[in-house]
């Protein structure tokens, strides 16, 4: 069944395979399933495939050079391996946000130590970094690196990461960008400009378990996300997987710009009137509401009850939605991002993300909307 048709309100936290990059991902198992790393026509033919994507996807990003793609098992590898050499590479602390992904802010704090990090304000009502806060420690010094989201996996919000380049680029600081959530849901624009950049598949439709990074221009030789084979230059070891490469270019083809800056402004508006329509009969509170968000993502603190309660009574009417990211969901952990958008534990426990997608069509936010008010009632006439 479509994911539309079950009510699938969870995009964040992964998204349906789609069509064409699953016929290309079976295609590739089945026609180019030998190593590219053989010398036999077979293996030359999977290694030109393999070499082909990685131009498809320097062209999807204006990048001249196909050799800054590194092929990698998802975002989470490529945020650490970033991480793992950037503490390397540089003599000074990392500038680092509370509302970075787990897979930054766990490999920041492993690979450079706490006591090179250097903790980023993050306004509560935009849900932003805060762009003067960078210049005042780039004036005071100390700085050898930035990390940044593109956008957040929580509350949508997008970040200022274009005008966090530009300083990074004046100030001669390495920048890396996490785009996980931002790559198929707005266009590229120049992302890949000068910065580290990592990107996952089954964020936009390509796949689990695959992903790729960016190397600034001329960074190739001294990065090592592993050791132990030649493959990707030497780059990142161990035997390429093809199909799901070859699909998650398939999936990437498909994010046409026009349709992506379209998508943007109509979908926001379904969302927003979801939000709308929810604000005028219950006491919630919506996330980062006072900036700009991704299209699809409403980060809702409900007004009583356990976010899990909701969910399941949610899920029981057949719409699927979290209770934040799914990598802090259900682990009793308090998420680092909503602790820096000023939430306390007893909030954050009732808290909903739900992120529609590229086929969610306003009749099923619309749907959404009467389900959330339903379970609402239900529970009013429990009490
Ligand atoms: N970064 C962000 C912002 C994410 O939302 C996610 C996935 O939830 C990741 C990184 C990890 O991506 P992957 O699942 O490809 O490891």
């Amino acid at each position: 069944m479509e994911a539309s048709a079950l009510g699938y309100f969870d995009h964040n936290a992964t998204t349906p395979m789609r069509a064409r990059a699953r016929q290309v991902w079976l295609e590739t198992a089945e026609r180019h399933w030998h190593n590219p790393s053989g010398l036999y026509r077979e293996a030359g033919a999977a290694k030109r495939l393999l070499e082909d994507c990685r131009e498809a996807v320097a062209d999807y990003f204006d990048v001249d050079d196909p050799e800054r793609v590194v092929f990698t098992s998802g975002a989470t590898e490529a945020n650490n391996a970033v991480m793992r050499h950037l503490s390397l590479a540089v003599r000074g602390s990392l500038a680092i946000s509370g509302i970075e992904h787990p897979s930054v802010a766990a490999a920041a704090s492993t690979y450079f130590g706490n006591e090179r990090l250097y903790p980023w304000s993050v306004d509560a009502p935009t849900g932003q970094v805060e762009v003067a806060a960078l210049e005042e420690m780039v004036r005071r010094g100390g700085l050898g690196a930035v990390t940044i989201m593109a956008a957040n996996n929580e509350t949508g919000a997008l970040q200022p990461w274009e005008a966090v380049a530009d300083l990074c680029r004046q100030a001669g600081l390495p920048l890396h960008i996490d785009a996980a959530q931002w790559i198929g849901k707005c266009p590229p624009g120049r992302l890949a400009a000068s910065a580290y950049l990592s990107g996952s598949a089954h964020k936009f439709g390509g796949g689990k378990g695959v992903g790729f990074l960016l190397l600034p221009p001329g960074d190739g030789a001294a990065f090592h996300a592993q050791v132990g084979g030649p493959q990707e230059q030497g780059r990142r070891a161990g035997t390429e997987n093809l199909p799901a490469i070859a699909a998650m270019v398939e999936a990437l083809q498909e994010l046409e710009s026009d349709r992506l800056t379209a998508l943007a402004e109509g979908r926001a508006k379904e969302r927003d009137a979801f939000e709308a329509r929810v604000m005028e009969t219950l006491d919630v509170r919506i996330l980062a509401r006072a900036g700009t968000r991704l299209w699809n993502t409403s980060l809702l603190v409900l007004p009583w009850g356990r976010n899990v309660k909701w969910l399941a009574r949610l899920s029981q009417r057949g719409f699927a939605v979290s209770t934040g990211s799914a990598c802090s969901a259900g682990k009793g952990n308090p998420s680092a991002t909503m602790a820096a958008m000023g939430l306390d534990f007893e909030e954050m426990g009732r808290v909903l993300r739900v992120s529609g997608g590229p086929e969610t069509r306003s009749e099923d936010w619309e749907r959404l909307a009467d389900a959330l008010l339903e379970v609402a009632a239900e529970w009013r006439a429990e009490a």
